[in-house]
């Protein structure tokens, strides 16, 4: 007997960001985890905006959450710009739909009208802090409050007629075991007694998030809701929903804490502060201006590589990947449950990896973005000299402090090489120096006829290569002297040995 078995291939995830700042490298890394599952399945990754709590939201948050997955290159096949059967893709734009569905469960007997005041619940609360207990709204007490369970058909058809202001609340079951599935973690087991009746419509007839949140993955035929640990809690209540409505349930998979770099609590932006480096992927223009890592020189490549890592590991040996290597490699099976620790040094580990896969040309054009000076310098000579000192450089930003002394003369001369250059001799390999600066005709032998000059004149070849070093450079460090001279020609090296002799000698 030929037996068929019909798989269904199709993944749907989404990324579901509320729009109350500027997008945390939290939620980037579960941006990033969603569009890896989602490409790696052949599936599709969409943005949907939650933005029912308008108290909460920022301006230009949603435009920061959308510029930052495009420089990342985790782009979303569909989106609040997107026109499909799924759309609107911004909750606010989904009035309609909420409508329709909460009226379904409260005809169900699944969600009921709530018409107690904010004056009364805060009374009740005190009331049972008084006696040291919680005040829960669920069924240890739904039937003496004020609501459609508790009041006649006629009261609440009056009520909601006249336009008493009210909330729809979710009638959690009493005394049933919620069983919760999480791809990481693995089943659980909860009593539904302990939740209480949470509240699914608002006052103002807006959604709150788990209702919203529940109704918009049904309806938009999400197959996987991976999203980050903090949402552990509201699982039971989201299956719940899902059984209320007689709707088949998601996958879910809840992703590992990004904590602190001494391993405690969540990372946070005052940690990056203490420890010198952004939580944001790029720059947020709002009241408060923060710097991202872009703004750091760091590559789009480097962060999705390191952040892919936090969570969750590559094959061993495989550390330096491009976001399609990662995609091939991802697994959400083997993500870990356990909170990684953020490690700024590891970051730039991979951002130096980066910096050499990269061309020199785009290198050049991320330094001239983030660097005035680097813009006044010649396109064609920058990249040549991005490419002489890279493999030094762990973010863009520090390429510009390896080559400056390429294009400008040293502004000022690093006090412990000074000390080590000012022996006798001195003045007469400065002198030498521009002497064969007039003679050769290119600059491609000068060190070495320096050398040989130093040798017929009882000067060491060390003592010569360190002093003609910091004269160029101002210091000791830097890429080989000759390619040095070499670069900046006879006539520079020439001119920043004069300015060396009139300021020192
Ligand atoms: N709007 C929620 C947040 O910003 C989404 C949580 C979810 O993915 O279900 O975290």
């Amino acid at each position: 007997m030929i037996k068929i078995i019909f798989i269904n291939i199709l993944r749907r995830v989404r990324f579901a960001p509320s729009p109350t700042g500027p997008l945390h490298i939290g939620g980037l890394r579960t941006a990033l985890f969603n569009y890896l599952f989602a490409k790696k399945t052949e599936g599709s990754f969409i943005l949907r905006i939650e933005d029912t709590d308008k108290k909460r939201e920022v301006a230009g948050a949603e435009k920061y959450i959308v510029d930052a997955l495009n420089w990342c290159g985790i782009v979303p096949d569909e989106g609040p710009e997107t026109k499909s059967p799924f759309g609107p893709y911004r909750q606010s734009e989904r009035s309609h739909l909420y409508n329709k569905e909460i009226k379904k469960l409260v005809a169900a007997g699944h969600a009921y009208y709530a018409f107690d005041s904010e004056e009364e619940l805060a009374s009740y609360r005190n009331e049972c802090e008084k006696k040291g207990e919680t005040f829960i709204y669920n069924y240890s007490n739904r039937l003496s409050l004020k609501n459609s369970l508790s009041l006649s058909s006629g009261e609440v058809a009056d009520l909601l007629e006249e336009g008493e202001k009210h909330v729809v609340r979710f009638l959690a079951p009493k005394d049933k075991t919620v069983k919760t599935i999480d791809l990481i973690r693995g089943e659980s087991n909860i009593n539904s007694s302990l939740l209480d009746d949470k509240i699914l419509m608002k006052a103002d007839g807006t959604p709150t998030y788990h209702f919203a949140n529940v109704v918009d993955d049904h309806l938009m035929k999400i197959t996987h809701v991976i999203r980050g640990e903090e949402w552990l809690p509201s699982l039971a209540l989201h299956f719940l929903l899902y059984e209320a409505f007689g709707w088949k349930k998601p996958s879910f998979a809840h992703l590992p804490l990004i904590l602190n770099p001494n391993g405690k609590g969540k990372l946070s932006k005052r940690s990056g502060e203490k420890g010198g480096f952004p939580v944001f992927p790029i720059k947020w223009e709002g009241e408060v201006k923060l710097e991202g890592f872009k703004e750091h020189g760091v590559l789009p490549s480097g962060l999705v590589n390191y952040l892919a890592t936090l969570g969750w590991s590559p094959k061993e040996g495989s550390e330096v990947l491009s976001l399609e290597e990662l995609t091939e490699m991802f697994q959400l099976k083997s993500v870990v449950s356990a909170g990684a620790n953020f490690d700024f040094e590891k970051l730039n580990w991979y951002n130096h990896k980066h910096i050499q896969d990269v061309s020199n040309e785009y290198l050049v054009d991320e330094l001239q973005n983030l660097n005035i000076s680097a813009q006044k310098t010649n396109k064609e000579r920058l990249t040549e000299a991005v490419g002489m000192v890279k493999e030094r450089a762990n973010t863009v930003l520090e390429l510009w402090g390896l080559l400056e002394y390429l294009f400008f003369e040293p502004r000022k001369y690093d006090d412990k090489s000074l000390k080590k250059i000012k022996k006798d001799g001195l003045d007469k390999i400065c002198s030498e120096i521009i002497s064969l600066c007039h003679s050769l005709e290119k600059p491609d032998s000068l060190i070495e006829n320096l050398k040989l000059w130093g040798d017929e004149n009882g000067i060491g070849a060390g003592q010569i290569m360190m002093t003609t070093r910091a004269v160029l450079v101002g210091g000791l460090s830097g890429i080989d002297l000759q390619k040095i001279v070499s670069f900046i020609g006879l006539a520079s090296v020439s001119q920043r040995t004069k300015v060396f002799v009139e300021k020192h000698i």
